[in-house]
């Protein structure tokens, strides 16, 4: 069984610092694997000891060595950098870049994340799908496979479902699955030892056609701070609830 899993390298979300003067971050912040991604990884690496003959692929559309390095470090066996100059475009340039690979690695099973931390579109793996015109299970929490069978268990609003799908499937990855492993030392030794690609849209037979992006970024903007409010101080605790009723109520805020 081939395991393919997307991972995406994105700006440390605990160590993110905007820069106004610029309207974007601050230049070198600091890069981290995007959460639900290891999950999936996690997830892929749990399936491969469970059927045992398996191999788990990574990839990524941009750069992402240190998040490639460390799915590598953590179990899986190969890994492919997917750069050019014109990536990133939009999410559906990453799809379409990530669909050309797929189509050439035919695995019988894809792991993305339900959605980054950065750009959090939850477009790429529904498009990605799409693209290879498979099934698609989104919000996944849980999973057993038996008989060749997926049982997938998806998050929604008010509850829990189950799905059952044979693969080649794409599913997304919710960080309700098992927590992803921290990399060994023997792995990280390990990790250097794996093969690792690096492809350019060429070699997947992409033109620049098909990386012109449709949808354009506009500003990155943060919201101003939030006013002083106000505080009571030696109030009695009666006053002190009438005025913080009569405050929410004059904001409509109850
Ligand atoms: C410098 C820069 C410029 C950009 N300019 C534009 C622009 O002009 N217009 C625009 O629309 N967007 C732009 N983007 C956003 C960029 O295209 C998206 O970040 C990207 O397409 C993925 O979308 P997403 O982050 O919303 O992923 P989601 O759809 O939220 O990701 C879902 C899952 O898909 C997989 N995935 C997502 N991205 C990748 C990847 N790169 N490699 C492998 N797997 C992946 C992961 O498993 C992830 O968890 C820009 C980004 C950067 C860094």
């Amino acid at each position: 069984m081939k395991i393919a899993v997307l991972v995406k390298q994105v700006p440390d979300p605990n160590a993110i610092r905007y820069d106004r003067r610029l309207g974007d971050l601050v230049p070198g912040t600091p890069q981290a694997t995007n959460e639900y991604d290891l999950y999936a990884v996690e997830a892929a690496l749990r399936l491969k000891e469970q059927v045992g003959e398996a191999e788990v692929v990574v990839a990524s559309v941009g750069t992402a060595r240190e998040t490639l390095n460390r799915c590598l470090a953590m179990g899986a066996d190969r890994a492919v950098a997917i750069e050019g100059p014109s990536l990133p475009g939009d999410s559906l340039v990453t799809a379409t870049v990530l669909a050309a690979w797929l189509r050439r690695e035919a695995p019988d099973l894809i792991w993305a994340g339900q959605e980054t931390s950065d750009a959090g579109t939850g477009n790429v793996g529904p498009q990605v799908a799409a693209l290879l015109d498979i099934p698609l299970v989104s919000n996944v929490v849980g999973w057993e496979y038996q008989d060749g069978i997926l049982t997938l268990e998806r998050e929604i609003e008010d509850g829990h479902q189950f799905q059952q799908v044979r693969p080649p499937a794409l599913l997304c990855a919710l960080s309700a699955l098992d927590e992803p492993r921290l990399p060994t030392l023997r792995g990280i030794m390990e990790a250097r030892r794996k093969p690792s690609e690096r492809l350019a849209p060429a070699d997947l037979g992409l033109s620049d056609d098909d990386l012109a992006p449709v949808v354009s970024w506009g500003g990155l903007f943060v919201e101003e701070e939030a006013a002083a409010g106000v505080v009571l101080q030696d109030v009695d605790p009666d006053q002190a609830v009438e005025q913080l009723i009569a405050f929410l109520q004059e904001r409509r805020l109850i």
